[in-house]
């Protein structure tokens, strides 16, 4: 192996380290903005829930989401979907209530629970935090219809 080949292999080994340690660090610590109770992964939610979950992303949107974008709090029944922005704020800010349109992709503060509909900025696409009914989990959930995209604007993190 010749030296630049050596330090290209420590620098991806020690990206990957972080990225890991990023993501674990994330959920253990990262709060819940309606109750601030500590979210779960989509993966240490019981099958059940998860199953409701993905049927509101097939049903509602139409869509896969990336399941490692999925932070679930069970306690207040709310999914932060792949789109919400505190996956890149929450350590600034946690409460701040951001997340990306789904429609044009632009960032959206403002998305308190208590608000009854949130309006994009960007494109006018109105969300409301809706219970989807066989998951009863809270959802931000954009117009039936809506022209989504399938995921969230790459780069939240920086990784
Ligand atoms: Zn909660
Ligand atoms: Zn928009």
């Amino acid at each position: 192996m010749s030296q630049i080949e050596t330090v290209v292999t420590v620098v991806a080994a020690v990206a990957a380290a972080l990225l890991l340690l990023k993501r674990l660090v994330r959920w253990v610590s990262f709060p819940c903005q309606f109750c601030s109770a500590k979210v779960k992964t989509f993966d240490q939610v019981n099958a059940e829930d998860r199953a409701g979950i993905l049927a509101y992303f097939h049903e509602h949107e139409r869509r896969e989401p990336d399941e490692g974008g999925l932070f679930v709090c069970t306690n207040c029944k709310t999914v932060h979907d792949d789109f919400s922005g505190e996956k890149k704020s929450w350590d600034a800010d946690a409460y701040s209530c951001r997340t990306f349109c789904k429609v044009c992709g632009r960032m959206m503060s403002g998305c308190e629970p208590e608000k009854e509909k949130v309006a994009c900025p960007g494109c006018g696409t109105e969300y409301r935090w809706q219970v989807h009914e066989r998951s009863g989990y809270r959802f931000f959930t954009p117009p039936a219809g809506a022209p989504l995209r399938s995921k969230a604007p790459g780069g939240l993190d920086g990784i």
